[in-house]
C-alpha cells in the first residue's frame, strides 16, 4: 500500500542558518524504509525531534525530501537521488487524508458543514447523495462525540472539540491513506483514552490505512498493527506492538516503550536461541532472538512486571536470585519494590496486594522467556 525506501530529509544546521557556512546539516529523516500494508494502523513512535513529523509531511507532499522513494499502491509520489527518476507529485494531487497537530477548521461554517464540505466538493464522479452525506456526517460526529454541536459555529468549540472536528473531517471522506500527526495530543486524558478505542474501531470498520504519529507509547501499543520506533531520524526497530514490547532490540527501545531493568553481563554459552549469561547478580538461562556470540558483553533487560517476587524459595530454582527489599512504592494498581541483589538493584512490580517491608529477604525469579539481550551501550 505505502512503500518508502531510503528516505532522507536534511535541514541546514544551526550555524548555517545564522549565516555561517560550516554548519553541519541536521538529518531529520535519515534513510527510512517502511512498508505499510492495506488496512494497517501503522505508527511512527519516538521522542520529540526524532523525525516523525518530517516523515509524515514528506508522505503528504508538504516537505520535499533530499532523496528516496515514496509510493502508494504502486504509484510514485516522490522519487529523487542517484539512479532515481525525479518525481514530486503536488500535495493536493496525492489523494491523502491528513490530520495534523495544528489542525485547521473552517471558522465561518457550522460543525456539520465543516464535516460535510469535503464530501460536497468532491469531483463529479465521486459525489454522494444528500442523504448519504447526512448519514456519514452524523456517524462520524457521533463517534467524535460532537453530534450535539452539529449546528454550532465551529469557532464556538473548545480546543479539544476542534481537534475532534478536524479528525471527523478527515475520516468522513474515507481516504485510502490517512495521515495522523499526534491527533489526540490536545485532549484531556479521559477523552484521549476513549477516542483511542473509537479511532481503532472506526479505522477497522472503514478499512482505512493509517499512518499515526505519536510520542505516547501507550497510544502506540494500544492502537497500532505495527510500530516503527524512531530515534534521530532512523528507524530503530519495527514490529508488532507485543513483539517490540517483549523483545526490545536495544536499551533505547526497552526504555522508551515501558520501563526496564538492565543487568550487565556477558554471554558464556549459546545454543541456537538458548543463552547462558553470567551477570553481577548471578547466572541466567534465557531464550533470545538476538544474535550474540559467546564472550559478548550484554545487558539482560527485564521488565519490572515480569519479575516474580516471593518470600518463599520458588520450587523451580532456575534464574532465582536472593535479595533484600530496599524501598517500595504504592502505585494504586500495582506496588513497586526496589530489591538489592549484591551490587545491583532491580525494580519488581507486583499486584497491589503484595507489599513487603523494607529489609524483607526475598527471592526474585527471572522467567527465561521474559529476559531480552540487548547491546550494552
Ligand atoms: P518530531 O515530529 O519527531 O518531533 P520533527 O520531524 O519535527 O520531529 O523534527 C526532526 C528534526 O528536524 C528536529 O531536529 C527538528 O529540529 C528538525 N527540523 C524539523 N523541521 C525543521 C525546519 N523546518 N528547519 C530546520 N530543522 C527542522
Ligand atoms: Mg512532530
Amino acid at each position: 500500500m505505502l512503500e518508502i525506501s531510503n528516505l532522507v530529509k536534511s535541514y541546514a544546521g544551526e550555524r548555517a542558518r545564522r549565516g555561517g557556512s560550516q554548519g553541519a546539516r541536521v538529518f531529520a529523516v535519515n534513510d527510512v524504509n517502511l512498508n505499510v500494508e492495506k488496512g494497517e494502523m501503522f505508527t511512527l513512535l519516538g521522542p520529540s525531534g526524532c523525525g516523525k513529523t518530517t516523515t509524515l509531511r514528506s508522505i503528504a507532499g508538504l516537505e520535499k525530501p533530499d532523496s528516496g522513494h515514496i509510493g502508494v499502491k504502486g504509484r510514485t509520489l516522490f522519487s529523487a537521488g542517484a539512479g532515481r527518476k525525479t518525481v514530486n507529485v503536488a500535495a493536493n494531487r496525492r489523494g491523502l487524508g491528513m490530520v495534523f497537530q495544528s489542525y485547521a477548521i473552517w471558522p465561518h461554517m457550522t460543525v456539520f458543514h465543516n464535516v460535510a464540505f469535503p464530501l460536497q466538493v468532491r469531483p463529479r464522479g465521486q459525489r454522494v447523495g444528500k442523504n448519504e452525506i447526512e448519514q456519514r456526517v452524523h456517524r462520524v460526529l457521533e463517534v467524535m462525540e460532537l453530534r450535539r454541536y452539529a449546528e454550532r459555529p465551529a469557532t464556538k468549540l473548545s480546543g479539544g472539540q476542534q481537534q475532534r472536528l478536524a479528525l471527523a473531517r478527515a475520516l468522513v471522506i474515507e481516504p485510502e491513506l490517512l495521515l495522523l500527526d499526534e491527533p489526540l495530543s490536545n485532549l484531556d486524558a479521559k477523552l484521549r483514552e476513549s477516542l483511542r478505542y473509537e479511532l481503532k474501531r472506526l479505522q477497522r470498520e472503514l478499512g482505512i490505512t493509517s499512518i499515526y504519529v505519536t510520542h505516547d507509547q501507550i497510544e502506540a501499543l494500544s492502537l497500532s498493527s505495527h510500530i516503527a520506533v524512531m530515534r534521530d531520524g532512523e528507524v530503530m526497530q519495527l514490529g508488532k506492538p507485543r513483539d517490540i514490547y517483549e523483545n526490545p532490540a536495544s536499551k533505547f527501545v526497552a526504555e522508551f516503550i515501558g520501563s526496564s531493568n538492565f543487568v550487565p553481563g556477558h554471554v558464556v554459552g549459546r545454543s541456537g536461541d538458548t543463552y547462558t549469561v553470567d551477570t553481577q547478580a548471578g547466572r541466567l538461562n534465557l531464550t533470545s532472538a538476538a544474535d550474540m556470540p559467546a564472550g559478548t558483553e550484554v545487558s539482560a533487560a527485564i521488565r519490572p512486571e515480569s519479575l516474580e517476587l516471593t518470600t518463599a524459595r520458588p520450587t523451580d530454582g532456575q534464574n532465582v536470585w536472593e535479595g533484600v527489599v530496599g524501598t517500595r512504592a504504592f502505585l494504586g494498581d500495582a506496588v513497586d519494590h526496589l530489591v538489592r541483589i549484591g551490587k545491583i538493584e532491580l525494580r519488581a512490580r507486583s499486584l497491589p496486594n503484595v507489599s513487603l517491608e523494607p529489609g524483607t529477604e526475598v527471592f526474585i525469579k527471572l522467567p527465561a522467556d521474559k529476559v531480552s539481550l540487548v547491546p550494552i551501550d
